[in-house]
């Protein structure tokens, strides 16, 4: 996944990649965790431009990732889907100033640098990824999760423990209310 500055010298360039997500070392780190499960490889369509001390890569990346619900512990499959703007310039590592002053004025602006005649992408685009993945998915915002008493999949089951439960909360409310 890189992009050879010489060929971007004169006009935009569209560029298109398909790479296995186990070439990614960040993404391949994410499923070795068990923090998710990249089912397809790694589609990045992009362009690519120079403006005047830089590169900006601009572009999109989807990946297909099985996460585990982390209120019900199912399985589920998404597509990751992100949008990016990146700047490279050519260089030594990226000074930290300028690159918050890049984030106040566009958060969603990427400040990178690179050495030689090439642009390795790969990098940013796992992180792009990884952002993505949320720390605790949801099969749904809605997903009721397991019974914290008998363990029971309260989306698709209902138990006694749930009313229990709700009755021991309002007598403690009731209480309350009565305190003087
Ligand atoms: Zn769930
Ligand atoms: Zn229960």
């Amino acid at each position: 996944m890189k992009v050879r500055t010489e060929h971007i010298k004169e006009t935009v360039r569209e560029f298109s990649f398909n790479e296995p997500a186990e070439s990614f070392p960040v993404l391949a780190a994410m499923m070795a965790a068990g923090e998710c499960r990249f089912t397809g490889s790694v589609q990045v369509a992009l362009t690519a431009e120079r403006e005047l001390d830089h590169y900006r890569v601009e572009g999109t990346v989807s990946v297909p990732v099985q996460l585990d619900c982390s209120r019900c512990l199912c399985s589920f499959d998404r597509t990751v889907f992100s949008r990016f703007t990146i700047f490279f310039r050519e260089g030594a590592a990226v000074n930290r100033e300028e690159e918050d002053e890049v984030e106040l004025e566009e958060r969603d602006l990427i400040s990178s640098s690179f050495i030689g005649d090439e642009i390795d992408l790969m990098p940013e685009i796992a992180e792009q990824v990884a952002l993505e993945i949320p720390l605790k998915p949801l099969c749904s915002e809605s997903c009721k999760g397991l019974c914290p008493v008998c363990g029971i999949d309260l989306n698709s089951s209902t138990c006694s423990c749930v009313s229990e439960q709700k009755q021991s909360k309002f007598a403690v409310l009731k209480d309350f209310k009565v305190r003087p």
